[in-house]
């Protein structure tokens, strides 16, 4: 049986690509050595792939910074505001990936939104008016070319049509429906282009299909495809779908022109009903995906070979792929050197998922597959006992209650008991809890961890600097402090390596977005608090200033969402199992004084099911309660924050209510601020900061920019209601920047103020 691969991760098995283009931003290297590396990691990436055997590898999987951002630029979709800096190629690209500040111009980012239901975040390309969709770009034929010089055969890919158009954002009068036609002509024209290179295959990735999809969707899809695959000779199309299934329109995908159909059988709850009840065409490939691209856990090879055995009847032309692009897992288990044995057995990172197509495409031609040596083993694996149980917490899951999940008093009277214990003033700034990460920050946590210094050096460092960041934000005027975070990387493999049921990895970054990456950590077992994690940095905070400072942790959800979840229990039971250790920590700091805490859940919104029909009984149904599950045991004068990320919240707008908190912030200065209507609309009652900048570029925001948006704000938010912060952390950001940023942030909150009294 042939193997194939939806996509392979980017940055580099050490991340080469994120510090190189990190160099080249900072101008310490030109565009040569940016091209240069990642020529080299396309070409490892190729070479990896050819050598498991894989059959169907891609190309053009590659990017700089994110695919939509590609396609985008490929298709010219370019906003005037980048034109009109007139940079060259790759600087507008960037400038369109991170904002632009300098000689040409200033113009801030494109939005950037999660990818579906991961932690991989895509650039949301802007049509106007005036934008005219043409294929002006050529990196897909250039990397497909030069696979060929490596002496590979690639299969291009690229976002396809209908999640181009469904994904964009459209800013003047014209919709995507107007657009139709010319996006139509310039994806035609890129299969002629292949098919005149002599490509064999090109596969267009549809992810957007396994979203809710009305009958206007449907009419879309057909009439892009159908006006795309006219220009068909030899080239094959493949239509990629991954993270759900396409209940919406499998029948009349297999009834259109395509010549393989990508089906994720992993996460598609329904991709096997729909293959039983309709079928699937003998002349079309199906490309099933079995090989988890998003999880770490070893296949379980019985499983599989009897759901693939099942599939040859359906489709005779049958090959193995992977559930999605693994892009959203770490490179190798070879650079995990500190994993147990025990522990590093139940794993496959990417290049081990290669091995395991290779396995299993051979191992379903063999009759006697029992026999042999790699299956045996892995029936092994899974008839182990596994790791890390706990007794105790499983018990304290089962004996939850539904009082554990209420808050009292309710929140009016709890509004009323906090305005008076802290009397802050309107408008209350605050930060959302990182401080820069400074080379010296970074040097501390590496040398401690190196063993070069010891943890008392270390937490001397940390309280050191813990300082002059309670100092900067005295100076800055800001009414809620942090302490800066700088005892953690990571908001959840900090708490993480705190808790017991966890493993960790050295290497196993996966991309975020653009050069961030992250490295979650593993649930192995059952998740217990063992001691006390953040409570001596915010007690030390605290006890520097007159402000309060803001106790800072990360919720259960996110917590969850960011880390590789089990196989063998629920989400739900993990949720609470992390809830109830993070209440432990919330319950710790008030003993210890800490008048604010915040819980973030950034990633609340992340694993929310992609269709609508699943969001509560699937999800909103524990996940909310697991974050309340926190902060229930509080006193009421306790003032409980929370924040959220990137994510569009409009439609989940009163369960966030429902979490309960007193205040809430979250990022609104990307998304253009429409959640203000939303909020306004649904008369959300939760004190809250939507941010006022954007944090994920270095651009200085101006006093008059941050004022306007706080107009925008009290226009539908009440005055009483509103704080004034950053849209998310600082960690990124660089010193001076964020100390402009953040005096612009006071001083137009303070104008603002004088204006309203
Ligand atoms: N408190 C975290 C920080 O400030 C929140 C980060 C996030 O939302 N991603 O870094
Ligand atoms: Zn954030």
């Amino acid at each position: 049986m042939k193997s194939a691969v939806v996509g392979f991760p980017r940055v580099g098995k050490l991340r080469e690509l994120k510090f190189a283009s990190e160099k080249y931003f900072k101008k310490e290297i030109g565009k040569e050595e940016l091209l240069a590396v990642s020529r080299e990691l396309r070409k490892e990436h190729w070479n990896f792939q050819k050598r498991a055997g894989i059959d169907f590898i891609s190309s053009n999987d590659f990017s700089y910074y994110d695919g939509m951002l590609d396609t985008a630029v490929l298709m010219n979709v370019m906003p005037e505001k980048y034109r009109k800096l007139k940079l060259k190629g790759m600087d507008i690209y960037f400038a369109m990936a991170r904002g632009y500040q300098g000689e040409a111009g200033d113009a801030q980012a494109l939005a950037m939104k999660k990818w579906f239901n991961t932690n991989y975040h895509y650039m949301v390309p802007e049509f106007e008016d005036n934008t005219v969709v043409r294929l002006t770009g050529d990196k897909p034929f250039k990397e497909y070319e030069e696979a060929k010089k490596e002496g590979l055969e690639t299969k291009p890919v690229i976002i396809g049509a209908y999640t181009f158009l469904r994904l964009s954002r459209f800013n003047g009068i014209k919709r995507a429906e107007d657009f139709i036609s010319d996006v139509a002509k310039a994806y035609a024209s890129l299969l002629r282009r292949f098919d005149k290179m002599g490509a064999k295959w090109l596969q267009f990735d549809e992810p957007a299909l396994v979203m809710d999809m009305n009958k206007e969707d449907i009419f879309l899809l057909k009439i892009l495809y159908s006006k795309i695959l006219e220009e068909k000779k030899e080239i094959k199309v493949l239509l990629q779908t991954y993270f759900g299934d396409v209940r919406d329109c499998y029948e009349d995908l297999i009834a259109m022109d395509f010549d393989g159909i990508g089906i994720d059988f992993l996460e598609g709850r329904r991709s096997y009903e729909l293959i039983g009840k309709y079928g699937f065409p003998k002349e079309k490939v199906l490309f099933a995906g079995l090989i988890n691209g998003k999880n770490i856990w070893k296949c379980n090879y019985e499983k599989t070979l009897k759901k693939l055995n099942e599939l040859k009847n359906y489709a005779p032309q049958l090959v193995l792929s992977t559930s999605c692009s693994l892009l959203h897992v770490p490179y190798t288990l070879e650079n995990e050197t500190e994993l147990k044995e025990e522990e590093k057995q139940s794993f496959a990172f990417a290049l081990e998922k290669l091995q395991e197509l290779r396995n299993l495409s051979i191992l379903i031609e063999n009759d006697n597959f029992t026999k042999e040596t790699v299956y045996e083993e892995n029936c092994k694996i899974f008839k182990k006992e596994r790791l890390y149980q706990n007794r105790q917490v499983k018990e304290q899951v089962a004996a939850l209650q539904n009082s554990d999940f209420i808050r009292k008093p309710e929140r009016k009277e709890r509004e009323r008991i906090q305005k008076e214990e802290f009397g802050l003033p309107l408008l209350p700034t605050t930060t959302i809890g990182s401080f820069p990460q400074t080379q010296e920050v970074k040097r501390n946590r590496s040398s401690y961890k190196n063993g070069e210094i010891d943890k008392k050096a270390y937490d001397e460092k940390v309280f050191a600097f813990i300082k002059d960041c309670i100092n900067e934000q005295e100076e800055i005027g800001l009414d809620v402090l942090v302490h800066g975070e700088y005892e953690r990387n990571d908001m959840v493999e900090f708490f993480g390596e705190n808790l017991e049921g966890y493993v960790f990895t050295k290497r196993a970054w996966v991309q975020s977005y653009g050069t961030r990456c992250v490295k979650p950590p593993i649930i192995f077992g059952d998740v217990k608090r063992v001691k006390p994690i953040t409570v001596k940095y915010s007690v030390y905070a605290q006890g520097l200033t007159d402000k309060p400072v803001k106790g800072m942790l990360t919720g259960p959800v996110t917590i969850l969402n960011w880390s590789f979840p089990r196989e063998d229990i629920s989400l739900e039971q993990m949720a609470y199992q992390i809830g109830i250790a993070i209440r432990e920590e919330v319950l710790d700091l008030e003993k210890a004084g800490i008048r604010i805490i915040q819980i973030d859940e950034a990633a609340l919104k992340e694993k929310l099911p992609i269709r609508r029909s699943d969001w509560y009984k699937e999800y909103l149904d524990w996940a909310i309660p697991a974050f309340r599950l926190c902060h229930s045991g509080v006193k009421p004068e306790t003032q409980i924050h929370t924040h959220m990320c990137y994510s569009e919240f409009d439609e989940i707008i009163e369960d966030i209510d429902h979490m309960d908190a007193d205040v809430i912030s979250f990022e609104a200065s990307r998304s253009k601020l429409t959640i203000l209507d939303v909020l306004k609309e649904k008369n959300f009652e939760t004190e809250v900061g939507p941010g006022v900048y954007d944090i994920h570029s270095p651009r200085v925001p101006s006093v008059e920019e941050i004022e306007e948006a706080l107009s925008k704000m009290l226009s539908r938010i009440d005055k009483n209601k509103l704080w004034v912060n950053p849209d998310c952390g600082l960690k990124t950001r660089g010193t001076t920047e964020t100390i402009s940023s953040l005096r612009n942030l006071t001083a137009a909150a303070k104008a603002v103020r004088n204006r309203l009294k």
